[in-house]
């Protein structure tokens, strides 16, 4: 096992895909990580992150958690420097946070569209923009962005989030190419139905018709998801970037 050096920052991580991501990288490779969340009910959120250290147990990693909306700017740099301040410095960036407004886009409100794009897209934007210098200036990064398998082959009723996800991808794609030479890699994960709040309304019928188009025949785990994200954090990754990496059970291959 590596030894714990590293110093993460994921947003949106009080449950589901992000909250396993803090695990693993907690488990793995970072002395220290501090996590966002616009759920939070106070600025310092002491409490949550004790509670995750009660739930997990790994003692020998910080753990920081911080409230804050991903898709505001504001809160993004307030975040980075709170990373700065605590751990003294930010070397992987996970970009989870991210909602869903499904309509049909005859019945799709402005404000459905907007809130999504700045939820998953924008967010993104805010992150890697307050990260980029002490990233530079250091000369190493890991950024992994959240995006999905609809933002790579659609889905009806999904146009907001579809689109705000194959930006995700569009921009992960242009930071590769902007960051390479710094030493910083830029990556997306695109997962496909995992279980978590987010597809806790489909019903059961609703899975099966899903199902059958997974060849693993199964919904994924947020962990499923986190151990990708993890290596794609660690120096094992350190040649692969620009790249979106499917976790879907073979749904989109
Ligand atoms: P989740 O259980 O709903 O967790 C997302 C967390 O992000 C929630 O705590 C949410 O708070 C928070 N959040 C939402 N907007 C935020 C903002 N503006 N600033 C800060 N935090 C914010 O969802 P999940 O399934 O773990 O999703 C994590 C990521 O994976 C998302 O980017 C999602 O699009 C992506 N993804 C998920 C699936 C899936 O099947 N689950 C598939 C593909 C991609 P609220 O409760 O207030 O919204």
């Amino acid at each position: 096992m590596a030894q714990k050096t590293k110093r993460a920052i994921v947003t949106g991580a009080s449950r589901g895909i992000g909250k396993a991501i803090v695990k693993e990288l907690a488990t793995r490779y970072c002395s220290d990580i501090l996590f966002s969340d616009i759920v939070f009910a106070n600025n310092n959120c002491d409490e949550c992150a004790d509670e995750f250290q009660k739930e997990f147990g790994l003692a020998d990693t910080n753990i920081f958690a911080i409230k804050a909306d991903a898709s505001s700017l504001l809160d993004a740099e307030i975040t980075i420097q709170a990373a700065i301040d605590k751990m003294g410095g930010v070397d992987i960036l996970v970009n989870n946070a991210g909602i869903t407004r499904d309509n049909l886009l005859l019945r799709m409100t402005e404000e459905e569209f907007d809130k999504v794009i700045s939820a998953n897209l924008k967010s993104v934007f805010n992150y890697t923009k307050a990260a980029l210098r002490p990233m530079i200036k250091q000369r190493y990064g890991r950024i992994v962005n959240i995006a999905s398998v609809v933002g790579v082959v659609g889905n009806a009723g999904q146009a907001n989030y579809s689109a705000s996800k194959a930006g995700v991808i569009g921009f992960t794609k242009s930071m590769a190419k902007e960051l390479g030479g710094k030493n910083i890699t830029v990556n997306a994960v695109a997962p496909g139905f995992i279980q978590t709040n987010m597809t806790k309304a489909l019903n059961e019928e609703q899975k099966e018709a899903l199902l059958k188009n997974v060849p693993l025949r199964r919904m994924g785990t947020p962990e499923d998801v986190a151990r990708l994200v993890a290596f794609l954090c660690s120096d094992d990754a350190s040649y692969i970037t620009g790249q979106v990496v499917a976790v879907d059970g073979g749904m989109t291959m």
